[in-house]
């Protein structure tokens, strides 16, 4: 293991060669189940023969020009993107590198919106508690949860939080004369697999549109079809003026988008926003690939399907380490009267080894890749009972 690194990671002692479709190879040759996708990442699994080869040709054509120029591949790749989210109500895309720096772009958007319109004093932003938006100064300024508010102040100021589903606090927190924004995820990610209830968002939804503040949905973690709809949004009936994505935008390589729609697409003029890197020919060409294979109603109806199996498996265990199992598509949260870190490292330890996911101390995250097969599913979580 290399030793040159930061300690920011609380590493499992394994070290990855090799991958195809849902598994892993270690150095020692050893084969493990991936039930992470590298985080909502690799969501065509590893080494997707469309996705090595768009990308092979791709490198040896062009990978990157600055955006002073556009690419043909980057022009696809948008507007497909866009066409991907006009079911919600989504009109213009920014490209970047990463969640945090699209939920950057969201904020900077809303608090111009607001700035142009009704001059300064309405710069707030509203988040949720429990969420996760990321991990620069401003993104971990939006991010509703105490324990990253620590050692890196002073932080963007203008973020207040509020527990989910109070529609009472919402509605009096949601304040026209200093709130520009509401930013929420469909699905909480990182603190658990909490799906937003539906009443609340929607309830969101209109206080925001009555009062011209922006609704902004992190779907990062929910997007690109993790959840079984290609927005979770749609599959909630909401229409934000704002959605950000990132993780399993282009299958594994480094690319984050901004969307917006009539009200906010305009928001940004030349000079406001730029990435050096954002949206390069490779990363549009495997993006490109993503939306080719995912957008399909099809293969969206498998993820759902999949996601009930796994669902419908752990639940008929009734297992009494296994508490509340909760999930939208491939996206699945399983409480536990342990702590989840032992049965990771069990997992990992297994032959072949499991990989998943803690989201908390006590709750199992699933993210599967969307190729997974039914008999990888099976023996996935077999493989989780007996370390269970
Ligand atoms: C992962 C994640 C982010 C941050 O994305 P990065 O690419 O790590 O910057 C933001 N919001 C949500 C909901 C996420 O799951």
């Amino acid at each position: 293991m290399a030793d040159v690194f930061m300690h920011t990671y609380h590493r499992l002692p394994v070290i990855f060669v090799k991958g195809e479709g849902a598994w892993l190879t270690d150095t020692a040759g050893k084969r493990y189940l991936d039930f992470t996708a590298g985080i909502a990442v690799n969501c065509l699994g590893h080494g997707y023969p469309p996705l090595v080869k768009a990308l092979s040709e791709q490198a040896a054509k062009l990978i990157h020009t600055c955006n002073y120029y556009q690419s043909d591949a980057a022009a696809a790749f948008a507007e497909k993107l866009v066409a991907a989210c006009s079911g919600a109500g989504m009109r213009r895309v920014f490209l970047g590198n990463s969640g945090a720096e699209a939920n950057e772009g969201a904020c900077k958007i809303a608090r111009k919106y607001s700035f142009k319109k009704y001059g300064s004093g309405r710069h707030r932003i509203v988040t949720l508690k429990g969420s996760f938006h990321g991990r620069t100064i401003t993104t971990l300024a939006a991010t509703g949860q105490d324990q990253f508010h620590r050692n890196f102040g002073p932080f963007t100021e203008g973020f207040l939080y509020l527990p989910p589903g109070d529609v009472e606090a919402l509605d009096r927190a949601l304040d026209p004369a200093s709130v520009c924004g509401f930013m929420f995820e469909p699905v909480q990610g990182e603190s658990g697999i909490l799906p937003q209830d539906e009443a609340y968002m929607k309830t969101a939804a209109r206080l925001c549109a009555g009062r011209d503040i922006l609704l902004i949905a992190d779907e990062i973690q929910t997007g690109v079809g993790r959840t079984g709809t290609f927005l979770a949004c749609e599959g909630c009936g909401i229409q934000p003026d704002i959605v950000t994505l990132a993780k399993g935008l282009a299958g594994g390589i480094p690319v984050g988008a901004v969307l917006a729609g009539e009200k906010a697409g305009e928001v940004f003029e030349t000079g406001d926003h730029g990435s050096t890197f954002g949206g390069n020919a490779l990363a549009a060409a495997a993006g490109l690939v993503v939306l080719e294979t995912v957008t399909a109603p099809a293969f969206l109806a498998e993820i759902r399907r999949k996601g009930e199996k796994i669902l419908g498996t752990l639940r008929s265990w009734n297992h009494p380490k296994i508490g509340d199992i909760r999930g939208r598509g491939l996206m699945i949260g399983v409480d536990l009267s342990v702590d989840a870190w032992p049965v990771l490292e069990a997992a990992l330890a297994g032959t072949p080894g499991l990989l998943a996911l803690s989201a908390g101390q006590k709750t199992l995250r699933f993210l599967p890749p969307y190729i997974i097969g039914d008999a990888e599913i099976d023996q996935g979580l077999e493989l989780l009972r007996n370390c269970l």
